[in-house]
């Protein structure tokens, strides 16, 4: 298999749940971008046959550190991910790059017919109707390693996984913890710091997911993944506030049943579920204990508290380009948020002056994509720059 970002928060639960099953799994390749030497520890470990890396400085780096020892072939750029995404002796990817940068692997993934265990939820967010067409064509089989996706994935009768037609399912129900600032004051938003925002009550998360909890933009992102992953509209999904993050997501059915997924938030449980899928293996998470946990409680989500939830069903009720427009406006502020030049409560700022001004096209291909997502992230950093000389 690849694991493409193998240094991230998914890559090394993944990492770990293979290194439980070495007699299933062989490492072909590891890709890490500016986190070489963190990738040079995993290459001991697993001895991939290729690592990429960002750049010529990175892998000049990587075989420094790896002197004396089995060298991998050592590759880097864009297309060396999509190269170890596609390579023949692959059958398994996992995508778990971050943000838009891990499209085109994805893709490639998707294009030759791979497994594609995929946490790259922004790939699918800018390009879905792409993406689901590639996996089509090649009889490529996504697996959803996004928990909540992956509990809706496992709460579905066999074979409805990607098109719910005669499944007899009314709605999805995604939950969500809330994040950290559930309860705090909305006027307080604006104080928020990047330490705050990235100090997740229930999931240990890379940075740029952890912002996206804060501001519930992840939910929203994950109902436009939904969307595309289970072909549903906008309308049957609804998403629960569920602060203990036990129930992972929910399929409600005609009849009135409803089926969920339960378990400790750990995401070595859907990875495990995807890495072996049908089979079952050990994750390394005990099960629940339900008589610890005693009480658990939800809520509706406020959409006047969390403005990022309501801009996400908004741009997929216009479809087309939109969610493209939202999530390259969000990766831009979001980064802008993490280096202090953009205040919290104005990420949802310029999602929505983006959604407002850049006009919505129809997207046919890579190329219509990233030109839509270009022209997002203009629009963004113009409205960055305009609210840093306002708040200045
Ligand atoms: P992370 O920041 O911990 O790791 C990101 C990985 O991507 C790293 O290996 C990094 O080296 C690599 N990377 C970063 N920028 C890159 C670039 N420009 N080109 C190539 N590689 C690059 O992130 P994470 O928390 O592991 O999340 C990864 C993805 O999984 C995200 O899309 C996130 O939304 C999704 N996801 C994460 C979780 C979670 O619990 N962490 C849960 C559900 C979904
Ligand atoms: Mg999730």
């Amino acid at each position: 298999m690849t694991v493409l970002g193998a240094t991230g928060s998914i890559g090394l639960s993944t990492l770990d749940v293979v290194s439980r099953h070495p007699e299933r799994y062989e490492v072909f390749a590891l890709s890490a971008h500016r986190q070489v030497a963190k990738l040079a520890e995993l290459c001991l470990q697993f001895s991939p046959r290729v690592a990429v890396v960002a750049g010529p400085g990175e892998a000049l780096e990587l075989r420094r550190l790896l002197v004396g020892g089995v060298l991998p072939e050592i590759l880097y750029g864009p297309e060396a991910l999509e190269l170890v995404a596609s390579a023949p002796d692959v059958t398994t990817v996992m995508a778990a790059i971050v943000g838009a940068a891990g499209l085109g692997s994805c893709l490639a993934a998707a294009r030759s017919g791979k497994r594609v265990l995929l946490a790259n939820k922004e790939a699918l967010v800018m390009a879905g109707d792409v993406f689901m067409k590639a996996l089509r064509q090649s009889g490529a089989v996504l697996l959803p390693i996004d928990s909540e996706h992956n509990a809706v994935f496992q709460s579905l009768p066999a074979g409805f996984a990607y098109g719910l037609k005669g499944s007899g399912v009314r709605k999805l129900v995604l939950t969500a913890s809330g994040g950290p600032f559930r309860q705090l004051e909305p006027a307080l938003q604006r104080t928020v710091t990047p330490e705050q925002a990235c100090a997740h009550p229930n999931w240990s998360m890379g940075r740029k997911i952890s912002v996206d909890s804060a501001t519930m933009m992840n939910k929203g992102l994950e109902v436009i993944e939904a969307s595309w992953i289970f072909g549903i509209d906008a309308e049957r999904i609804d998403v629960l506030i569920h602060p203990e993050s036990v129930i992972h997501s929910m399929v409600q059915y005609e009849d009135g049943s409803v089926i969920a997924e339960l378990g400790n938030p750990d995401m070595r449980t859907p990875i495990a579920h995807a890495l072996a899928y049908p089979e079952r293996i050990w994750s390394g998470v005990e099960s629940l204990d339900l008589t610890r946990i005693a009480r658990l409680n939800f809520e509706a989500p406020d959409f006047g508290r969390f403005p990022c939830l309501r801009l996400a069903y908004a741009a997929l009720r216009a479809g087309r380009s939109a969610p493209a427009l939202l999530n390259a406006a969000n990766e831009e502020a979001v980064s802008a948020f993490l280096e202090r030049r953009l205040r919290f409560d104005q990420i949802a700022h310029v999602v929505e002056a983006v959604l407002d001004s850049a006009g919505v096209v129809e997207l046919n291909d890579l190329d219509t994509v990233l030109a839509a997502d270009a022209q997002a992230r203009e629009c963004a950093r113009a409205q960055i720059r305009c609210l840093e000389t306002v708040t200045a």
